[in-house]
């Protein structure tokens, strides 16, 4: 077999799954169609649990460097650093979980940060090289790999299809990828339009929604669905498609291309086929309404790595890979749901105007608001756990702890290990499945001891004045790391 584990596609799922893979001890082969690393600039920013993820693996210092810039241009361009609902620029980020927060990192600086994370861990990305042909296996799966000079085959223990919306892992393998059709498509121009006064202000209009500041121009148009996607974005297409939102004939002085893609939502109907597995936007697709996408993907990475590492090691209890489906098709269900409702919101017509007003207003209400930063962020969702866990934190993303222990969190679970952070934790014998780590407090007032997993989910938790030593913490050990017991 010439892989244990083959990751298709280095965007930011990819990259990031490799180095959850890599730190778990599986050394994978990552394999990338385009020549070099993309620079397109797509999402601006990371969302809580994406964000506490990647600080707790130490790079919590570029991004907070990132996150400062990201501030700045998010208010030039926006005239607010709020986040939105449908294009409605009212949500407050910091209410979502007061103490947690996300960060604004453009996509290519993000990208860049993942592969040097994934370098330091000595994976290097295979650029140049496409898969054209997969065909499965009792025991493995061969792909077929087509470079710029050759052809060839290469087997895999597992094959991880991160190889974006138009997934050829996805076909390959024969998933199911239901769900909704496109309202409309968007198109996002750097251009110089020759007569700028001909364009009415940016807002709503009587085909969808029309944005332009200095050499940018936007549509969302509800009267194109089905664009061609064969070629690049042109200026025939945007200046067809202002006509339709807005009702004007424009030309530009200059244009220097851009992005296209709709707000059709679909979801694979499982994320893993025998030895083929789905991660980030292979296995769902929706609108960056919300910008719910690379936060739903990277969080695929760190739920799956650890998985599937134990997988490859022999390590794994029965159904363990199965849990990775279990655990984050209800998430990604969930962000297609809120999307849908925001392309809804998006609708031209006097209906929806008269909807978004209120829906403004109620936005303005506290609890509406942080209800909806709670939706965006993710921070709601509670993975249901297969043993009886009575504590409310078990199941969720654990928020950071200031640990009064001898090292941060962020430094104690660099690693990837599990950790039990628990009072008495020289007193326990977990057969070296864990790093137990003794400490004083938590600085959450709601827990008094956590068995942490290597992607910060809480798989147990007393709180104060609890038994600390109950047989819950034995079933969440032999659950998930039974392999020494
Ligand atoms: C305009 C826009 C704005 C967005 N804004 C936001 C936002 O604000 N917030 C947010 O969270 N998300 C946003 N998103 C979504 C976000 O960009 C995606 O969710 C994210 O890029 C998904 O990462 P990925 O690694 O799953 O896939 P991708 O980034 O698509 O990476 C897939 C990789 O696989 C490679 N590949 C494809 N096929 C093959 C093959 N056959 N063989 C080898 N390699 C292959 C591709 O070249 C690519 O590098 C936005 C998207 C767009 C388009």
């Amino acid at each position: 077999m010439d892989a244990e584990v083959v990751v298709v596609g280095a965007g930011p799922v990819g990259l990031l799954l490799a180095a959850e893979l890599a730190i778990a001890g599986v050394r994978p082969l990552v394999v990338e169609r385009l020549a070099a690393p993309a620079e397109q600039p797509k999402a601006r920013g990371i969302g809580v649990l994406a964000a506490e993820a990647l600080r707790r693996r130490g790079l919590g210092a570029e991004l907070d460097r990132e996150h400062e810039q990201g501030l700045r241009a998010l208010a030039r361009d926006h005239g607010t650093t709020k986040t939105h609902f449908a294009w409605i620029h009212k949500i407050d980020p910091d209410v979502a979980d007061p103490g947690r927060r996300g960060a604004l990192i453009g996509q290519p600086a993000l990208e860049r940060l993942l592969r040097e994370h994934l370098s330091g861990l000595g994976v290097q990305v295979h650029y140049g090289c496409t898969v054209t042909g997969w065909r499965d296996g009792p025991d493995e799966v061969t792909l077929t790999i087509e470079s710029p000079t050759t052809t060839r085959p290469l087997t895999a223990g597992y094959v991880v299809g991160c190889d974006g919306g138009h997934s050829a892992i996805r076909k390959f393998a024969g998933f199911g990828f239901p769900g909704t059709p496109p309202l409309m498509t968007v198109r996002y121009a750097h251009a110089e339009v020759r007569d700028p006064d001909l364009l009415p202000p940016p807002g709503r209009l009587a085909g969808g929604t029309l944005f332009h500041d200095d050499g940018v121009i936007a549509t969302f148009d509800f009267a194109d669905t089905t664009p061609d996607r064969s070629s690049p974005l042109s200026a025939e297409e945007v200046r067809d498609s202002v006509r339709r939102v807005a009702g004007v004939d424009v030309a530009f002085a200059a244009f220097h291309g851009g992005l296209r893609f709709t707000d059709q939502a679909r979801q694979a109907d499982a994320y893993r086929r025998g030895r083929t597995l789905l991660a980030g936007d292979a296995a769902h697709v929706h609108s960056p309404n919300g910008g719910q996408g690379l936060n739903l993907g990277l969080m695929d990475a760190m739920n799956l790595g650890w998985k599937l590492a134990a997988a490859v090691r022999g390590a794994a209890p029965d159904g363990l890979l199965d849990t990775y489906t279990a655990e984050r098709h209800p998430v990604g269900a969930a962000v297609l749901h809120n999307t849908r409702a925001q392309s809804a919101l998006l609708a031209p017509g006097p209906h929806v105007d008269a909807l978004r007003d209120l829906m403004s207003d109620l936005m303005d209400l506290p609890e509406v608001n942080r209800h909806l930063s709670r939706v965006l962020s993710g921070v709601t969702h509670r993975y249901p756990l297969p043993y009886l866990a009575t504590h409310p934190a078990v199941g969720v993303h654990c928020p950071p702890l200031t640990i009064d222990a001898t090292a941060p969190l962020d430094e104690l679970a660099a690693g990837g290990r599990p950790l039990l952070l628990h009072p008495e934790a020289k007193q326990i014998n977990t057969g070296g499945r864990v790093d137990a780590i003794p400490i004083v407090a938590l600085g959450d007032e709601r827990l008094a001891a956590v068995l942490l997993r290597p992607d910060g989910v809480i798989a147990w938790a007393a709180g104060p004045g609890e038994d600390l030593h109950p047989p819950a913490l034995w079933q969440a050990l032999d659950t998930w790391f039974p392999e020494v017991h």
